[in-house]
C-alpha cells in the first residue's frame, strides 16, 4: 500500500534550492521579529489567503518593500538570513543557494551588507549546505554595476567557499545583457559561476546573446521556446548547449508569464529532456516553499514521485558546490531513496 501522501512525499524529499532571493524569502515570522508594522503584517496575511493566480505582482511588491524596510542594519540582515536558512532546512532543503544584490543603507555600506549575510551563512549549524550568489541589477547604470562587480570580486576573494556565483536580475524592461556581458566575463575569469534571469519578457535578441555566452544556468526562461513567443534559433541553441534552467512555478503564475501550472513552459524541458531544477524564487512574497512547488509539479505536470526524486538528484549537477560537496548531496539523496522512499512505497515501487 502506498502510505505516502503527495504532501508527505514532497516534504520529506531532500531538496536542492538554486533560485532564492534573500529579501523575497523573508517569512511572516521574520517580518514580525524584525519589527514590521501591524498594518504591513495585516497586508501580508491578507495575501496569504488569495490563491496564486489571483494575486497581482503589485501586491507582491508591497511585501518586498516590507522586507526591505526591516533589513537596513547589519543585525537585521544577519537575523533575516539566519531565519531564511532555518526555514529552508525545516522544509528538508539540503542545499541552498541564496542570492542578493549588494545594498547600501544609512550606516551599512554594500560590503557590510554582504558580510552580514556571509556571517549568518558561516554561523549556520543546521544540516543544510548554503552558498551565496551576488546579483547585478540590470536597472542600475553601467557605472553602478561596475562598482558592484568590484565589491563582489573583493568579497569572493575573502569568502571563496561561500560566494560562488554572480546573477543578473532586475526589471527585464530595463538594461541589456550585451552592455553587461564584459562584466560577466570578468566575473567568470575570476572563478565565479554565472546565472542569468533570462527571457522574462519576449526579447529574442537578448536571449540569443545570453545563450551564446553560455552561462552556467539561466533563470525562468518563460519566452524561449517558439510556442511561448521564443524563436527556433534560440531553442536550437539551448538544445545544443543544454544550459540548465531554474524554474519557479508559482512565481511565474503570479507574475503572469504563465496562466496555469499545467501550461507552464517547463513541459518543453521535460519533453526534450533538457536539464532543469525547481525552485521558489521568493518564498515569502509568493507564500510558498520548495515542498509546495514540488507538490504542484506532481499534481499539475503529471510527474511521478520517482521523477521528482530524480529532479532533486539531477539538480545537484547544476549547483555551484565543489565536487566533494556534490558527492555528499548525491549520497544523501541515494540514502533517502533506499530508506524512507522505498520503505514507504513498499508495494508501489514502479510509481
Ligand atoms: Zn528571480
Amino acid at each position: 500500500m502506498n502510505n505516502f501522501s503527495n504532501e508527505d512525499f514532497c516534504k520529506s524529499l531532500p531538496k536542492i534550492e538554486l533560485h532564492a532571493h534573500l529579501n523575497g524569502s523573508l517569512s511572516e515570522t521574520t517580518l514580525i521579529q524584525l519589527g514590521s508594522t501591524n498594518s504591513d503584517i495585516a497586508e501580508y496575511q491578507k495575501l496569504k489567503h488569495v490563491p496564486p493566480h489571483e494575486r497581482t505582482l503589485n501586491d507582491c511588491f508591497k511585501i518586498f518593500q516590507f522586507a526591505h524596510k526591516v533589513t537596513t542594519s547589519p543585525n537585521s540582515v544577519y537575523a533575516a538570513t539566519k531565519n531564511v536558512i532555518d526555514e529552508f532546512f525545516l522544509d528538508n532543503v539540503i542545499y541552498l543557494e541564496l542570492r542578493t544584490t549588494p545594498r547600501s543603507e544609512d550606516g551599512m555600506d554594500a560590503e557590510t551588507y554582504i558580510e552580514s549575510v556571509v556571517e549568518a551563512i558561516k554561523d549556520n549549524e543546521k544540516d543544510i549546505l548554503v552558498k551565496l550568489i551576488l546579483s547585478i541589477n540590470r536597472q542600475h547604470s553601467l557605472e553602478v554595476c561596475r562598482q558592484h562587480l568590484d565589491i563582489i570580486l573583493k568579497m569572493k576573494k575573502k569568502y571563496p567557499d561561500i560566494i560562488k556565483g554572480i546573477d543578473l536580475s532586475g526589471n527585464p524592461h530595463h538594461g541589456r545583457f550585451s552592455n553587461l556581458q564584459k562584466l560577466f566575463q570578468e566575473a567568470r575569469d575570476h572563478g565565479l559561476f554565472t546565472t542569468i534571469h533570462c527571457a522574462e519578457i519576449v526579447n529574442n535578441d537578448e536571449v540569443k546573446d545570453i545563450l551564446h555566452f553560455e552561462p552556467d544556468r539561466i533563470g525562468h526562461a518563460p519566452f524561449v521556446h517558439p510556442r511561448y513567443g521564443g524563436c527556433a534559433e534560440n531553442w536550437t541553441t539551448l538544445q545544443k548547449n543544454k544550459v540548465p534552467t531554474e524554474f519557479c512555478l508559482t512565481s511565474n503564475i503570479i507574475s503572469g508569464t504563465t496562466n496555469l501550472y499545467e501550461n507552464h513552459h517547463i513541459r518543453e524541458w521535460i519533453n526534450n529532456k533538457l536539464p532543469f531544477s525547481i525552485n521558489t524564487d521568493d518564498k515569502g512574497i509568493f507564500h510558498t516553499n520548495l515542498s509546495q512547488e514540488f507538490e504542484y509539479a506532481l499534481k499539475y505536470l503529471a510527474l511521478s514521485p520517482l521523477e521528482l526524486w530524480q529532479i532533486s538528484l539531477d539538480s545537484v549537477d547544476h549547483t555551484f558546490a565543489t565536487s566533494e560537496e556534490k558527492s555528499l548531496l548525491r549520497f544523501k539523496l541515494e540514502q533517502w531513496k533506499k530508506g524512507t522512499f522505498e520503505q514507504r512505497y513498499k508495494e508501489n515501487l514502479d510509481l
